[in-house]
């Protein structure tokens, strides 16, 4: 049997044809939404999931996310006593989901299709792939995700159509337009904003409350617990506000309370800056694609915060329709990769051709900033912007800031940050320069990034007219055979956390997680919970500790009304 896994930047979930339908599989909490997140438990064990979601905030050290959006590069996490690159971090998650499916199908599971974004590059594709290998998974395809949900909506029953999957996930935004025609599936264009999702909305609502007179003498939250619950709230609000007019932002920090009332106007307003911000990549895909929005077939909504109304009706109101909606917008893209592995099985599976190709990173040099008063080095200046469309060529100018320099080091990196030393350095080039002050002499570094990842660097130095050249090939990323052999050997030795367990364990992250946010009285009842609760799991006994659960989960989800 091959399933299909959705490998999502929030969310992962695993999925297998039944013979008649794409069935989403639980998790061992009952759950077909596993957060991609994962971490070692006290005693080393892996976690994976809501348990290690819990622990983000009470074991940010032992705990990570997001690591989707390194895949492809060398950037690797520290959790407890080893780093760990992208393609480790997803293994994790993939082995979670392979034993899902294998207790759920009676059998064991060696083969899956897992789906990429669509923008995805060469180096990126590799490391999926990678993951699946580590996670003692066959890749047998991968499946780019708009092309998945088109075939969950069944779109690939149609002779031809053109169409366009709006995705908004947690953190990301992805367009994509895409053509049928004569059973192959053409990505003709993708674009999107690797920095906007539901997140952005929270922190948009967070902003919102801190600044009203409602948050008045609040401690400082920078940082911390108190930022990670604000957080919570603002999703839970949002959320709440999707299917009713008001809600409550509330916060509890020892004996005070914090309230302000929301309304869906409020909210309107506040998340509208962000709803703005989808427009341009939407006329980017269909300009690339060279379509207009009347000639697409359908809209499909895809990405759990499509679930809010505000979203559907922008992307109404845009297209001048209603999108297709009928899925649960954040399980189509793990159905789709079923129905793949369904059609793959059968020697079958759907064709597919990527037109475009973007630089999935930010591509820059180091540089000085020089104002009246002092200098700020190791800044980071960037050249090619991520998701630029390959190929791509720009140029930028510096000039040497000491007096009498014969020399500019051209130091390049890869990445988001200000800083460059939070990027990945890529070489560097030195290039001679003729004396003069400072300021005095222009160098023109061009960048040229090419569909095989090829990055060239051009450093010209018109005063002398004179050309430097390096070209860097930009796979850090990918690792070769025997350095996945050594990897595969060192995550041999690290142990699941009993399946068996999981239900009681997000219990008691959860009793830690509340431990930690509340003080005085309360600190106190959480407390007296967890300690009741471990005497009842020392006790063994299966009827009591079911007993005692239900009774728990009771309490705990009071108390995290009133928080
Ligand atoms: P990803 O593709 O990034 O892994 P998902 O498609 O699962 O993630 O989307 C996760 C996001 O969906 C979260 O930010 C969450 O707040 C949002 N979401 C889920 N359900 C709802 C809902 N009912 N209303 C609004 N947003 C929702
Ligand atoms: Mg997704």
């Amino acid at each position: 049997m091959i399933i299909g896994i959705d490998l999502g930047t929030t969310n992962s979930l695993v999925s297998v044809w039944s013979g008649e339908s794409a069935q989403l599989i639980p998790n061992a909490l009952g759950k077909v939404l596993t957060p991609s997140v994962v971490g070692l438990d006290d005693s080393g064990q892996l976690v994976v999931g809501d348990i290690a979601r819990e622990r983000l905030q009470t074991h940010p050290q032992l705990t990570t996310a997001l690591f989707k959006r390194y895949m492809g590069s060398a950037q690797e996490t520290l959790l407890g006593h080893r780093r760990y690159r992208a393609e480790e971090l997803s293994s994790f998650v993939l082995r979670s989901l392979k034993e899902d499916a294998e207790r759920y199908l009676g059998e064991p599971v060696t083969e899956a299709v897992i789906s990429v974004p669509a923008y995805f590059s060469d180096a990126q594709r590799k490391a999926t792939r990678i993951a699946g290998e580590l996670a003692g998974l066959k890749v047998e395809k991968l499946i780019n995700e708009p092309t998945a949900a088109a075939l969950a909506y069944g779109l690939h029953h149609k002779q031809e159509a053109t169409f366009l999957v709006f995705d908004l996930g947690g953190g990301t935004f992805d367009v994509s337009v895409l053509e049928l025609f004569e059973g192959v599936m053409e990505v003709r264009a993708s674009a999107g904003d690797n920095f906007l999702g539901g997140e952005d909305f929270d922190d948009a609502l967070v902003s919102h409350f801190l600044a009203s007179s409602a948050a008045e003498g609040l401690p400082d939250v920078s940082g911390g617990a108190l930022a990670q619950r604000l957080r919570r709230e603002a999703q839970q609000v949002r959320h709440q506000l999707g299917q009713q007019p008001k809600a409550l932002f509330t916060v509890r920090d020892q004996e005070r309370e914090w309230l302000l009332e929301v309304t869906q106007e409020d909210v309107a307003k506040l998340y509208q800056p962000l709803l703005e911000r989808m427009r341009a990549p939407i006329e980017r895909a269909l300009r690339d694609a060279r379509i207009r929005a009347a000639d697409l077939d359908e809209v499909l909504l895809v990405g759990g915060t499509t679930r809010m109304p505000l979203v559907r009706r922008l992307v109404a109101g845009l297209f001048g329709r209603i999108p297709a909606m009928q899925l649960n917008p954040d399980e189509v893209v793990a159905q789709g990769a079923a129905i793949q592995a369904a059609l793959k099985a059968r020697h079958a599976s759907l064709e597919e051709v990527v037109l475009t190709d973007v630089c999935p990173y930010t591509l820059g040099i180091e540089t000085t900033r020089v104002d009246k008063l002092r200098r700020e080095y190791g800044i980071y200046l960037p050249i090619i912007e991520r998701n630029s469309v390959v190929p791509v060529s720009r140029v930028e100018t510096v000039y040497p800031v000491e007096d009498d320099q014969t020399v500019v080091k051209v130091r390049i990196f890869q990445g988001e940050s200000r800083l460059v030393k939070h990027n990945i350095f890529l070489g560097e080039l030195d290039v001679p320069v003729p004396p003069r002050p400072g300021g005095g002499v222009a160098v023109e570094v061009r960048f040229t990034y090419d569909i095989n990842g090829l990055l060239e660097a051009e450093a010209y130095v018109p005063l002398a007219q004179q050309r430097y050249t390096l070209v860097i090939e930009n796979n850090p990323g990918v690792l070769s055979q025997a350095e996945i052999a050594e990897r595969l050997e060192a995550l041999g030795a690290l142990k699941v956390h009993p399946r068996d367990q999981q239900v009681n364990s997000l219990l008691v992250a959860r009793l830690e997680r509340l431990y930690q946010e509340c003080l005085g009285d309360l600190r106190a009842y959480v407390g007296d919970l967890a300690q009741d609760f471990q005497r009842v799991l020392e006790r063994q006994d299966e009827r009591a500790i079911r007993e005692a659960r239900t009774q728990l989960v009771e309490r705990l989800d009071q108390l995290e009304r009133r928080l």
